[in-house]
């Protein structure tokens, strides 16, 4: 689905007061969520109303007296792992509490890492059940049968999924139709274009510390256009060579990025920045 036909879905649910997402969110410690979610650009979307956040603890679905969730592993080892049962309990009971279509995405260290593009892809969801694994894990059959994807944002390993569930949420709700103010716009952010955003400067114009490119005193808004594209292009350069060999740049990219590399002193007629391959 193409972004202006998700932003004119989303807009149309802002007009009729519908959250244009919702999240259910199953954890073991929803007080380390909640806490988060009352601040900033996501307290603020929450207030809007744009996203719908909702929190559920498997505990509340085990069986026995002990609400217990988690079992000791089979084949022996350190470690226990979520049950299946009370996991499926929570999920068929957090479908039954909206009609809206869900994915069912599971955190966790061993699936694809989380990038700009997907955050953008999953903005086209209507609803996501997240889940949060702790301790070794989930019981894989629970995987198998109940996840649609899984979902890592790192090659880390945390201790559970609400650090990495906060992190999506955060990443997807701010790319919501009427969440960020036009001050705060996502449009020249990192990974946006395939680049890193450029450095930024406020107030003080002279500090000891250096004093703010005078092109951005200047009021030339095309000539602080072309700064600020020379500066993303070599930062990601020097940063994240990598975002470079996935970006076609155009003949005016390169030779900012010549200038700049040469003003830095890099080898700009390097093989591998020719054909547009940053160095290793
Ligand atoms: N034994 C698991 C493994 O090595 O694949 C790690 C389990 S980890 C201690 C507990 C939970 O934290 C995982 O089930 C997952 O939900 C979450 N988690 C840990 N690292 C993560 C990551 N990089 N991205 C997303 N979730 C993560």
């Amino acid at each position: 689905m193409c972004r202006v036909s998700i932003d004119l879905q989303a807009s149309a649910k802002l007009a009729l007061n519908v959250p244009t997402m919702r999240f259910d969110v199953l954890t073991l410690f929803p007080e380390a969520l909640s806490a988060s979610l009352d601040f900033g650009v996501l307290g603020r979307a929450r207030a809007r109303q744009i996203v719908d956040i909702n929190l559920y603890n498997p505990r509340d679905f085990a069986y026995d007296a002990y609400k217990r969730v988690d079992e000791r592993v089979y084949g022996g080892g350190p470690g226990m792992v979520l049950m299946l049962e009370p996991l499926k309990r929570a999920l068929a009971d957090v479908k039954s509490q909206s009609d809206r279509p869900a994915k069912v995405i599971f955190l966790s260290p061993q699936g694809p890492t989380l990038t700009q593009e997907k955050v953008h892809r999953l903005t086209s969801l209507d609803r996501i059940i997240l889940i949060c694994g702790r301790y070794e894990g989930l019981d894989e059959r629970f995987i198998e049968h109940y996840v649609d994807e899984e979902l890592s944002i790192g090659d880390y390993v945390l201790s559970g999924g609400e650090p990495a569930a906060l992190v999506l949420i955060d990443a997807i709700t701010r790319l919501l139709p009427g969440v960020l103010n036009k001050s705060e716009s996502a449009e020249q952010d990192s990974f946006e274009h395939g680049l890193l955003d450029c450095p930024h400067f406020t107030r003080p114009e002279i500090a000891p510390e250096g004093r703010v490119p005078a092109v951005l005193k200047s009021g030339d808004h095309a000539a602080i256009a072309r700064w600020r594209l020379q500066q993303s292009l070599g930062r990601t350069y020097l940063r994240r060579p990598d975002l470079l060999t996935k970006r076609i740049l155009t003949k005016i990219e390169k030779r900012l990025l010549a200038e700049f590399l040469e003003a830095q002193q890099v080898d700009s007629q390097a093989p591998n920045l020719q054909n547009n391959q940053p160095a290793p």
